[in-house]
């Protein structure tokens, strides 16, 4: 069997999947609020085309999928994109990255169509202040996707919180409490300096080691879990007592390129090795040749840097190739 190995020896066995660069919100971490440029609905690619990639993918031991944009869920007829890549042989496991502001309409189509689990980012927890941070939509439909992605049994539901200083640092507490007392696990997760996120991300950038602290000034007994079902560097906690759990992605403070086992597929056809890097490689110039699409998976490996050196940037050193001009929106998180 072919396997997709890099020049570190990290297998890859996981693609993630931007269905759309375009997004009904402009979260200030993610997007510009005006101007923000899209990729002609013609340069996207069409779900056949994605099928083939993935069927191309598949055949490599990419047995893993997470679906993402953008937002995903305003692309039309997603659940008939999840039902075919779900029958492509050696796909086990398709997950969902969501705004959830479209969740509720959909959550129970998605499931039938073989989703198998969903994400759903929340960054607040209070209206106000959603609209300042997403620019745009309600909380209020967020918390309906939550409530029907329970219903139409996902599990578990994960939900991604960006934490951001000055802005949503003072949740923390609650989003514990939210994990505490209801089955969620909360996933903090570290701004990063993505695409032209500069002088935001440098006012804004939060290390999660904050959230261990509040968790011990709350008086939560916290010890390690095993990670909660899924395929990310997520580095999990329980609180004794609670019925759902949280875990920490922290790609700057504490680097998790060693498990990286992913590549990234974007909305216009590229594949890409590392999120943080401007090296891509177009795919749809090869379509319609499964030999010509499997080299470029190889030579995704070939080329995937050892690390993503974001905390270099931090501390203003200089980097040892070129980061990606593309926002967060475009290459899916
Ligand atoms: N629109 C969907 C959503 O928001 O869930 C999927 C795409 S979004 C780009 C995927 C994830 O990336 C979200 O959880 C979002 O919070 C996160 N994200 C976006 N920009 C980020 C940044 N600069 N740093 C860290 N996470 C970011
Ligand atoms: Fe849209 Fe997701 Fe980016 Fe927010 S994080 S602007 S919801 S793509």
């Amino acid at each position: 069997m072919l396997e997709l190995k890099d020049r570190f020896g990290r297998k890859h066995d996981y693609l993630r999947i931007s269905v759309t660069d375009r997004c009904n919100l402009r979260c200030l971490y993610c997007m510009p609020e005006e101007g923000v440029e899209f990729t002609e609905s013609e340069n996207v690619l069409r779900y056949d085309e994605i099928v083939e990639v993935v069927e191309t993918g598949a055949s490599l031991g990419i047995t893993k999928l997470r679906i993402t944009g953008g937002e995903p869920l305003i692309r039309p007829n997603l659940d008939g994109l999840i039902a075919r890549l779900s029958s492509i042989p050696g796909i086990t496991d398709i997950a969902l990255t969501t705004n959830g502001i479209f969740l509720a309409k959909q959550a129970k189509a998605l499931k039938e169509a073989g989703l198998n689990r969903v994400n759903i980012s929340l960054d607040t927890l209070d209206a106000a202040r959603f609209r300042f941070i997403a620019r745009r939509g309600e909380l209020k439909r967020v918390l309906e996707g939550i409530e029907a992605a329970a219903d139409a049994g996902f599990d578990p539901i994960k939900l991604n919180c960006v934490l951001l200083k000055g802005v949503n640092e003072d949740e923390i507490a609650q989003f514990l409490k939210l994990a505490y007392e209801r089955p969620l696990h909360v996933r903090f997760i570290e701004y990063m300096p993505i695409g032209h996120a500069d002088e935001n991300w440098r006012n804004h950038y939060l290390p999660l080691s904050r959230v261990l602290e509040i968790a011990e000034q709350e008086g939560y007994e916290l010890s390690r879990r095993e990670q909660v079902r899924g395929n990310g560097p997520s580095d999990d906690w329980q609180m004794a007592g609670a019925v759902g759990s949280f875990g920490l992605i922290h790609p700057i403070s504490d680097h998790f390129c060693s498990n990286c086992n992913r590549l990234r597929l974007t909305a216009d056809g590229n594949l890409k090795p590392c999120l943080y890097w401007m090296d891509e490689l177009n795919v749809k110039n090869a379509l319609g040749d499964r030999d010509a699409m499997k080299e470029l998976f190889f030579k995704a490996m070939d080329i995937k840097p050892e690390n993503h050196e974001m905390a270099a940037k931090l501390a203003d050193n200089a980097l040892s190739h070129v980061p990606t001009e593309r926002r967060m929106s475009q290459i899916g998180g």
